[in-house]
Formats: structure tokens, sequence, C-alpha cells
């Protein structure tokens, strides 16, 4: 015997460790057990007087430095809610008005990165409405990178989104950055966006847990596709089960795009999650030309909404004008996707 089987409980799931043990004589590995007893007892756990002993779900790194063990392999996910298992067939989040994400059909999310003024927003909300998005995207609160960039409308641009999307019959989905927004954006939004640099906000994920609205989580430009599924399980632990992941470019050694999309985290996170995985292109690549190919390259990953920027003029955006697409050429990608999406069995809502 090679290995001894930990048990971990918490209080809602059961949670399992392997553990390795190098001396694999019986008195190594009697010695391991004990040590593992005493682990399990100083971290609050109740020893039960065999091999299986209480230990919080934690546990892993704890026991991966203790002298004598050789490995820990954890056999069940650390995201009890978010996992696959927990809803092998998976989520769909529906909407008052009929939409539905991660279900059959694909909804495409667009808009400019920012609001911007009233003449801008309801210019381009026309022009996407036209090409068939569902949901108007729009950031009236910006995490910029610079303080003296444009911060957004705040408020007033909460406000001009509500009334463009009731007027073009599209949802509303604007990004969140702090806690003190939610109640502020609650009667004008339909989906929370939390961005890409707050992913791992927990004070944030966990309020956003107590709403009853849907949150779209970004990866973070240096997360692991295990931490965005923590952070989902942080809004689903609070009891909002609406989560839907969004996978928009992590940061790697390449230049010549702003991020490299991991196209590849969509069949993973659909594999791993039941929730709803989408794409953001936009933010993926920051330039224009390559966003067409790459939301394409999303649909056909399995990817249940596409999440794009759009501007009348794109040249003059207050913010993330380069991967800003001219609303002839989102219509012309609008066209694409519907012939694509066909090919994997879904389609374009
Ligand atoms: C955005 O959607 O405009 C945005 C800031 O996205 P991200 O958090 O992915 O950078
Ligand atoms: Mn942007």
């Amino acid at each position: 015997m090679d290995k001894l089987r930990v048990r971990a409980y918490n209080v809602r799931f059961g949670d399992a460790i392997l553990v390795s043990v190098p001396d694999k004589t019986s008195a190594g590995v009697k010695k391991m057990r004990h040590i593992l007893i005493d682990v399990g007892n100083a971290l609050g756990g109740k020893n039960e007087g065999g091999l299986d002993t209480v230990f919080e779900p934690v546990v892993k790194n704890i026991l991966e430095v203790l002298d004598g063990v050789e490995h820990v392999h954890r056999i069940s996910a650390p995201y009890k809610l978010a996992g696959r298992a927990f809803r092998p067939q998976g989520t769909v989040i529906q909407f008052a008005n009929g939409l539905k994400i991660g279900g059959e059909e694909v909804v495409v999310m667009a808009g400019p990165c920012s609001v911007e003024s009233r003449e801008q927003l309801f210019t381009v909300a026309e022009q996407i409405a036209k090409a068939g998005a569902r949901v108007m995207r729009g950031g009236a609160f910006k995490p910029r990178s610079s303080p003296y960039s444009f911060q957004g409308m705040g408020l007033e641009g909460l406000k001009l989104l509500r009334e463009a999307g009731d007027k073009f019959n599209m949802l509303v989905i604007s990004e969140v950055m702090e806690i003190s927004q939610i109640e502020v954006m609650l009667p004008y939004i339909d989906i929370f966006q939390v961005g890409a640099r707050n992913m791992q906000n927990f004070n944030l994920l966990r309020e956003l847990g107590k709403v009853r609205k849907p949150v779209l989580l970004k990866r973070g430009i240096a997360a692991t596709l295990e931490e965005l599924l923590l952070s989902g399980e942080y809004i689903m632990s609070g009891g909002n089960y609406e989560v839907i992941f969004c996978e928009r470019g992590i940061r790697t050694f390449e230049t010549y795009t702003r991020n490299t999309l991991d196209v590849s985290a969509i069949p993973i996170i659909k594999k791993l999650s039941h929730l709803p995985m989408t794409s953001d292109p936009s933010h993926g690549t920051g330039l224009r030309d390559k966003v067409p190919p790459m939301a394409c390259a999303s649909l056909a990953a399995g990817a249940d909404a596409l999440l794009m920027e759009v501007h009348h003029n794109p040249d003059k955006a207050l913010s993330d004008g380069a991967q800003s697409l001219y609303p002839e050429q989102f219509a012309k990608l609008m066209d694409q996707l519907r012939m694509i999406a066909p090919a994997i069995g879904r389609k374009i809502a």
C-alpha cells in the first residue's frame, strides 16, 4: 500500500484527497496516518479514530509540505457549486424577455467600451440592434489603467443604457467595480459584469452573491481556470446561482496582441462547470481586425455568448477604439456567425 486515502469534509460537501507516501513499509504508512490525523485535529477536524479524518478543504497545500508526503492529489473538485457535477445537465439563464444564455442559442452582446454621450450610445445601439445583438454592453464605471483616462459617466451612463436598451429591445450589461455601485446599478441593468481586474475582489463577489441578477465574471489577466471557477463559487455560495464565465484574454509573453485569447478555456470550462461560458474577443485581442476571426473561433469552440465592442466612430472613442468594430464590420460578422452556428448544432439568438 503506497497511498493513504484521507477524507476531508466541510459542512456542505464531502471533499476527498489522496496522499501518497514514499515510505511504503507498514510502519511508514502508520506513521503518516497519525501525522495526518494530528494535522486534521489541529485544523479543527474530528479524529474519528481510523483513516478517515476530518479536514478543511484547504488542507491540500498543508499536507503537501509535510515530511514524508510525496504527492497529494485532490480527487474531488474544490468548486462544489460551480462544478459540472452539481448540475450535469448544464445551467440555462433565463431572462424576463425570453432570452436564454447557456441553451442552444448563442447570444451576442455588443456595444461601446464606455458610454460617452446620449448621441454616441443611441447611434451605436440602433446599429447593433439592427444587426442582431440581443444584449447591449457599455461601461458607466470604467476601470482604466491610468487615473487620467476617461473614468465613465457613472449614473448618467446607466440611465442612458437602460433607455437605449429598452428603445432598441436589448438587455443591458455593465461593469460593477465596487460594492457601493451594486445598489445604484440594480434598477438599470440586467447583467452585472465583473471585470478582469476584479475577478478576485472577493468582497465584491460575496456581495454579488446576495443579489438576484446574473453576473458575468471575466477571467483575470493572470488567473488560472481553477481560480476563475473558485471566484464563481464565491458568488454562488452567497446564493446567486446565475453566474456566466467569460474568457477575455490573458497576459502572455506575446506582444503582437493586447492579450492572448485562450480559446481552449471555452471547452475546458464547459467540461468542468455547468455554468454558461462566453468569450470577449475584443479585449482578448485588442485589435479590430482580429476580433471577427476570434469571435468565429470562440463560437466554434462552444461559447454560449460573445461580448464585443462596437463604436460608430471608433477613432474618436474615449476608450478601446482600436479594438472596437465598425458597425458594418459587426453586421458582416453577425452574418458569418449565423452561418457557422448550424455547423455545430447551434443558432444565433
Ligand atoms: C470592458 O469590458 O470594457 C473591460 C474593461 O473589460 P476587462 O475587464 O476584460 O478588461
Ligand atoms: Mn473596453
